[in-house]
């Protein structure tokens, strides 16, 4: 995936280099629809599911199974969640927008839609929460 400052916003790796997790908690990742927005906390859960199924199956088995055969795993996790938290669901890996795929977001949690923002002076485009969700209080 794309990269922001030099680094991976997204990914998770079990490799013999290293191991371990790379999130961003304020990049959500726009849906291949080019409007739908996927929470980071979505798409940390999509993360997680690789180290689910590394726990699950061993070095060997992870490493040698299929990417294909992970993101499909980790997919049916993201889905399951989104589904219960009424959020966007992937319909499959690729399906985010693939020459510009996250958006900034301000929690977690958040999630929604975009739309284009042609002024003048920025082409950032203009992100919507829908997340109604907040942190419960002390
Ligand atoms: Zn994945």
């Amino acid at each position: 995936m794309k990269k922001i400052n030099g680094f991976e916003v997204l990914r998770y790796n079990d490799g013999v280099e290293w191991q371990g997790l790379d999130w961003d908690f304020q990049h959500g990742l726009v849906a291949g629809d080019g409007k739908s927005v996927m929470s980071p906390a979505l798409i940390f859960a999509h993360e997680m599911a690789h180290a689910v199924q590394y726990l699950k199956i061993g070095f060997d088995a992870y490493v040698f199974s299929t990417k294909k055969d992970r993101e499909t795993y980790a997919i049916m996790y993201e889905a399951t969640i989104a589904g219960d938290l009424g959020e966007y669901k992937r319909k499959e890996y690729h399906d985010y927008l693939q020459d510009d795929p996250y958006v900034r977001v301000k929690s977690s949690t958040d999630w929604g839609t975009v739309r284009p923002n042609n002024s003048f002076w920025t082409t950032r485009r203009i992100f919507t929460n829908q997340n109604t969700w907040t942190p419960p209080k002390k």
